[in-house]
């Protein structure tokens, strides 16, 4: 006899052999879903509760249930929802899948829910222990159990990845546990397919053909799985997405199959799929030819130009009128007609100019309204401005000509207003600049751009010359705010009227408010993104100025109350009361692991094919201003689409970069022996530790903490002198930025910022991603002190490595001052091209250095505020003279 799975919700849901698929309902997922996890986050619960109940209306079997969310209380959240759950008889009938990736989520749901569910899920991942006790924990709340295809080296990609996994898994389960077999479901990992890559190729006949083994081989357990991702190559092209999940579904659910997370509107009938259409999804599922894909991706764009209702629209914008035509090519970003269709423009118009301030800029008004109404994104006005750009560059000589011939008509062209924008001196960042130019280029401003690394002189010079209506500053390192405060003051000592703009990674409201703001007598506002830079820029120069202005004096006011009251409340120690509560750690039981490897090693030229699996993409998408974490953000109901294009194009451009060689990585690194002195880390030559290479000079924690609380310095980390043991500190610099200016401003020259932009961005993720990489290889083979690590990138980026990496700069040493140290041990700017500028910003951008600490209980901190004490301290320890050392700490002073 088969054993039979039982779930129950108030009416039971029995799956049997003969039953057919369970479609499980996946809209209450905060990953997934968008606008759930707005209801989540404002506790508008009972709209949450509605997408519940219109999914087990809509005829889900089982719901599940997601609230993994950084920016919410997971077990509050899911609590709370699954108690309003209870008393909902419309929705309780369904059993509940409990989805989360933490086990404390997972147990506060099984202790909610009436009936029998499912918990999804758990794996090998954390090991075998981990497994056998959340396995008998949900055994003995009864519910079945999710287990992924998972383990310790990883997640199974290949088909015999799937069945050792399986197989072990099943056997503990069953031998070890006795959890019944019949609770058991596989989630054998569908991927997606059709995505150019080789190793991709047999992704769903490996699923395939592991569900089937799973049904022959173990007996009772079930197969289930997240039919949406194998389609995923194929974002925007629905119809070819709708045949690819049923076509997968006929043939999985064939193989055995028996349970899935399946969007019901997003499924064609198998049998209404076009049989031409069909052949080509099925020659891909099932890797059926070398060609398949190609195939497959030529057909759907044909899909797109013929046949299908929603894709004849495709083409048909083509037979408007042409203004129409020029303002669907700028909304969409499409270049391909623009020389045609202005030169169209150019026979029907009198003057090339009128074409420009016509249909031209009433394009770019409706991408500006699109834009400020949040149903455009920048990628998207980006790619909308490089369709203008060009489109100006072609009538550029026609209106020369005109001007020639009539000079005083082309003068009046003036457009909203003239901004001036500039990354301070000291300073190399500019990606952010460059998207608040474009994005005001695309509203009508005329820019006027000074690029990276401006001094103040050139700054106002220029602005008086061109007889700007607004100046822009930009910075992303810390002394770039104490820039910002100097630009303020001298526009006021020199009598400026005009109001500047502060925007950049860390500048704030706060410090705008505070720091700059009091020294210029003109409204100074922070502009917190490039999409805030339009609404800004407009109100400063429009009709309503003055009620803008006197609200934001008003608001800037109250910061500075609120922050005087926060400094006045703020309770710090003295610099000897904070050393004496240091963070402590027990030497003899942990103490330090000789470096197998000290001195200085250097990576020529790294392969860059390399890094890539390292990448962080989350900030990727950050930068253009997308928000949601990578790779849910591609699937995001606001910004999907517009984040899987952008991450389509990052993929081509990332190609290339490798194939062309665009980019050259380089890195250095070292390790050497090392102790704590105080506050400071004597750095030496060899173990004898007689001679000092450099001392790494820390600062501490002043504010007072709760009991038990340390007051933390990094120094702490390492192994006092006085314990008579060696210890060891790293130091590296890695760059992914040389060849990074010469590219963009190629594509620059080609009027294409997005282009631009989007290699500068790319060439800062390789460079974090090298830095991880090389962190890695420092951890198991280098100093070799976690040599056993296995992490997926994911818990790279999550920081579940032992030691750390710190940055000067960032928050645990926010003290620049350090780089310079870092750069003279390594020798790094002969060797790797990486410079320092005035104000200890990198160069070029793309590059990172810091240090590298081993103890198990190194852990990344903030600084926070310090007192006038240790500064003047550390003056004296690093010889500097306060001023100078006040200036370079002035964001953690708290006086
Ligand atoms: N994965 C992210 C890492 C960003 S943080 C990315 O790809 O963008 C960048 C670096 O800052 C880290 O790698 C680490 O070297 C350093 N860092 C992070 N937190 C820090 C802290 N509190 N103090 C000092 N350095 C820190």
């Amino acid at each position: 006899m088969k054993a039979t799975l039982k779930l129950a919700g108030l009416e039971p849901l029995i799956v049997t052999p003969e039953s057919n698929f369970v479609n499980v309902g996946e809209r209450t997922n905060v990953t997934g879903s968008r606008a759930f996890l707005r209801m989540i986050k404002e506790g508008r619960y009972e709209d949450a509760l509605a997408v519940a109940r219109d999914q087990v209306e809509g005829g889900a079997q089982v719901i599940d249930i997601n609230m993994d969310e950084g920016m919410i209380d997971g077990v509050e959240a899911m609590t709370t929802f699954l108690n309003l759950i209870a008393s909902e008889p419309d929705i309780a009938r369904v059993p509940i899948m409990i989805d989360s990736s933490k086990w404390e989520i997972l147990e506060a749901g099984l202790q909610c829910i009436q009936g029998k569910g499912i918990v999804n899920s758990i794996s090998l991942k954390g090991g075998e222990e981990e497994f056998i006790r959340q396995a008998q924990t949900i055994r003995r709340y009864g519910a079945a159990v999710i287990v992924m295809a998972f383990d310790e080296q990883g997640q199974a990609d290949n088909y015999e990845r799937r069945v050792e996994i399986c197989q072990r898994s099943y056997d503990i389960l069953v031998h070890k546990v006795k959890f019944p077999k019949e609770d058991i479901i596989f989630d054998l990992n569908i991927f997606p397919v059709a995505t150019g890559m080789e190793e991709h190729r047999n992704n769903a006949v490996d699923f395939f053909r592991a569900t089937r083994w799973v049904r022959q081989n173990l007996p009772g357990a079930h197969v289930s799985g997240g039919v949406s991702n194998v389609s995923f190559s194929f974002r925007g092209n629905d119809r070819v997405r709708e045949a690819m999940h049923s076509a997968f579904l006929y043939h999985a659910i064939r193989e055995g199959m028996d349970m899935g997370i399946v969007n019901p509107t997003m499924l064609e009938v198998y049998d209404d799929i076009p049989k031409d259409l069909l052949e080509h999804v099925e020659d891909v599922l099932l890797n059926r030819r070398d060609d398949a894909t190609e195939r497959l991706l030529e057909f759907a764009e044909q899909l797109k130009g013929s046949a299908g209702k929603t894709q004849e629209k495709d083409t048909a914008w083509r037979n408007d009128p042409v203004e129409k035509r020029l303002e669907h090519a700028l909304v969409k970003g499409i270049i391909e007609f623009i020389d045609t269709d202005i030169e169209e423009c150019r026979q029907k118009y009198a003057h090339p100019l009128s074409i420009i301030e016509g249909p031209l800029m009433d394009g770019m008004n409706v991408v500006g309204d699109l834009f400020g109404a949040g149903k455009m994104f920048l990628p998207q006005v980006v790619k909308s401005a490089r369709v203008m750009k060009k489109a100006v560059a072609y009538l550029l000589p026609y209106i020369e000509e005109e001007k020639l011939k009539n000079p005083t008509s082309a003068e009046n062209t003036k457009g909203k207003g003239k901004i001036l924008l500039a990354t301070v001196k000291g300073d190399v960042h500019d990606i952010g600049k460059n998207i608040v130019s474009v994005v005001l280029a695309c509203n009508n401003y005329e820019i006027i751009d000074l690029g990276v690394m401006v001094s103040c002189d050139k700054i106002l010079e220029t602005a008086r010359q061109e007889q700007v209506d607004v100046i822009g500053l930009s910075g992303l390192i810390t002394p770039s705010l104490d820039e910002m405060v100097f630009v303020a003051k001298e526009m006021q000592r020199l009598g400026f009227t005009i109001p500047l703009l502060i925007g950049g990674a860390t500048t704030s409201r706060v410090h705008t408010a505070v720091k700059i703001e009091p020294h210029y007598s003109q409204p100074v506002v922070h502009v917190l993104d490039a999409s805030r830079s339009v609404p800004v820029t407009g109100s400063l120069l429009g009709d309503k100025r003055d009620e803008f202005i006197a609200d934001l004096r008003a608001d800037y006011q109250k910061v500075r109350d609120h922050y005087a009251k926060k400094t006045s409340d703020r309770e710090l120690l003295s610099i000897e009361e904070a050393r004496a509560n240091k963070f402590q750690i027990d030497w003899l039981q942990q103490p330090p692991v000789p470096a197998r490897e000290t001195g200085v090693h250097f990576l020529d030229d790294f392969p860059l094919l390399n890094l890539v699996p390292f990448i962080d993409w989350t900030p990727f998408f950050q930068t253009w201003e997308l928000h949601g974490r990578y790779p849910q953000i591609l699937t995001d109901e606001v910004v999907g689409a517009e984040a899987t294009k952008l991450f389509k194009d990052a993929q081509n451009m990332l190609n290339t970069i490798i194939a062309e060689r665009w980019l050259t990585a380089k890195a250095i690194f070292g390790i050497w022996p090392a102790n704590a002195v105080g506050d400071d880390i004597e750095i030496y030559s060899d173990t004898s530790r007689k001679h000092c290479l450099g001392i790494n000079r820390n600062l501490r924690q002043q504010s007072k903490k709760a009991e038990g609380q340390a007051n933390f310095c990094i120094s702490d980390f390492v192994a006092p002198k006085e314990t008579g043991l060696t210890d060891y500190l790293g130091a590296f610099v890695v760059t992914c930025g040389l060849g990074v200016d010469e590219k963009a401003k190629e594509f620059e020259s080609q009027l294409d910022d997005y282009n631009s932009i989007l290699i500068k961005a790319l060439a800062d993720r390789l460079a974090e991603a090298f830095a991880e990489y090389l962190h890695q290889q420092v951890r198991t083979k280098y100093w070799a002190y976690a040599p056993q690590e296995a992490l997926s990138n994911e818990e790279l980026i999550q920081e579940n490595y032992q030691g750390i990496r710190p940055a000067p700069g960032y928050p645990a040493c926010p003290d620049h001052t350090e780089k310079p140290l870092i750069f003279e041990l390594l020798n790094a700017t002969e060797k790797t091209g990486v410079s320092l500028t005035e104000s200890l910003a990198m160069w070029p951008a793309a590059s990172v250095s810091g240090w590298y600490l081993a103890h198990p209980q190194a852990k990344y901190f903030g600084l926070g505020k310090i007192d006038k004490d240790q500064v003047e301290d550390m003056a004296r320890r690093k010889n500097m003279s306060f001023e100078v050392m006040e200036r370079w700490l002035s964001p953690n002073l708290s006086y």
